[in-house]
């Protein structure tokens, strides 16, 4: 995927490429995760694998939440250590956005103890995916194991827990992304975990679920009083990126609902869509997350529904 970014990139000015390999030398960058602080004891675990999602974690008096646990053993290892070096409390609490395996293939490694949160797709997905992968011949190399643990309490609407004086308000967003999504809100440190509900400057990959549905989520998302968004991947956002994503989608979903009306076929639409302003968006074909594969989603979940 890094080759994919590579040749995506603009050409740059070669004397702006000296001053940067001139930086570079002077201040490597840093290899690995990244963790940033978003306000008291909330903390945004960035992924340095785009295969393996991000993760959101509260340090609270006596256990620590953590949103979404990365795919597996170990990159759920690398989110571990992190999380260690700034608190030693066990984690009480997990809440899995969906049930995509980058989110929460590490849930036994985080908190084999911890009351794991979810819809009730995500739940019922979840032990269908763990039932699926454990079969002979579905194994993951040594090392590198599921750690699934499906939801040990469900909710249909909201759910608010406190770690201490902090809320933590989880809220329904099905269908969306999938049929099961939810996403976190910190009101406190003005903060939204987003699941794969948001990622930064990037087109997403659509599930079975609803663009309708989830332009709304992200207007209700856009009305909290909040400032931090973290995605399902890629850096932390801003109201200012995650107001661009909601607007790449509004564009593109009204695009095919206009030519849906027209009858196009799926070819057709692929080759009409119109989405400049976006052009600076990762795609990845290998995730069928590209323009076109957004609008052939888009025009199955409106042909679906008829
Ligand atoms: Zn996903």
């Amino acid at each position: 995927m890094s080759r994919r970014a590579g040749r995506a990139r603009t050409q740059i000015p070669s004397a702006l490429v000296f001053v940067f390999c001139l930086s570079a030398f002077a201040f490597p960058p840093p290899e690995g995760p990244r963790v940033d602080s978003l306000g008291p004891n909330l903390y945004a675990y960035i992924s340095d694998n785009d295969s393996s999602a991000n993760s959101t974690f509260l340090i609270g008096p006596k256990s620590i939440l953590v949103v979404d646990t990365s795919i597996d053993h170990f990159e759920a290892e690398k989110l571990l250590r992190e999380i260690r070096k700034i608190s030693p409390l066990p984690v009480g609490y997990i809440v899995n956005t969906h049930y995509h395996p980058d989110h929460q293939g590490g849930n036994g490694i985080i908190g084999p103890d911890a009351a794991v949160i979810s819809s009730p797709f995500t739940r019922e997905r979840t032990i269908a995916v763990a039932e699926a992968t454990s079969k002979p011949g579905a194994a993951r190399p040594a090392g590198h194991e599921f750690m699934f643990r499906p939801a040990t309490e469900t909710f249909t609407d909201k759910l608010t827990i406190y770690l201490g004086d902090n809320p933590v308000e989880i809220i329904a967003a099905w269908p969306a992304h999938t049929l099961g999504d939810v996403y976190v809100y910190f009101p406190k440190q003005r903060a939204v975990a987003t699941g794969d509900l948001y990622l930064t400057n990037s087109v997403p990959a659509m599930d079975q679920g609803s663009a309708a549905h989830w332009i709304q989520d992200l207007d209700q998302i856009l009305a909290l009083p909040a400032d931090h968004f973290v995605p399902g991947h890629f850096e932390v956002g801003t109201r200012q990126t995650i107001q661009r994503f909601r607007d790449y989608m509004n564009d593109l979903n009204t695009q095919v609902v206009a030519f849906a009306k027209t009858g196009a076929t799926e070819e057709e639409i692929r080759q009409k869509i119109q989405l400049p302003q976006y052009s600076d968006f990762r795609q990845y074909a290998k995730y069928e997350a590209t323009f076109g594969d957004n609008a052939a989603a888009i025009l199955k979940q409106i042909r679906s529904a008829k």
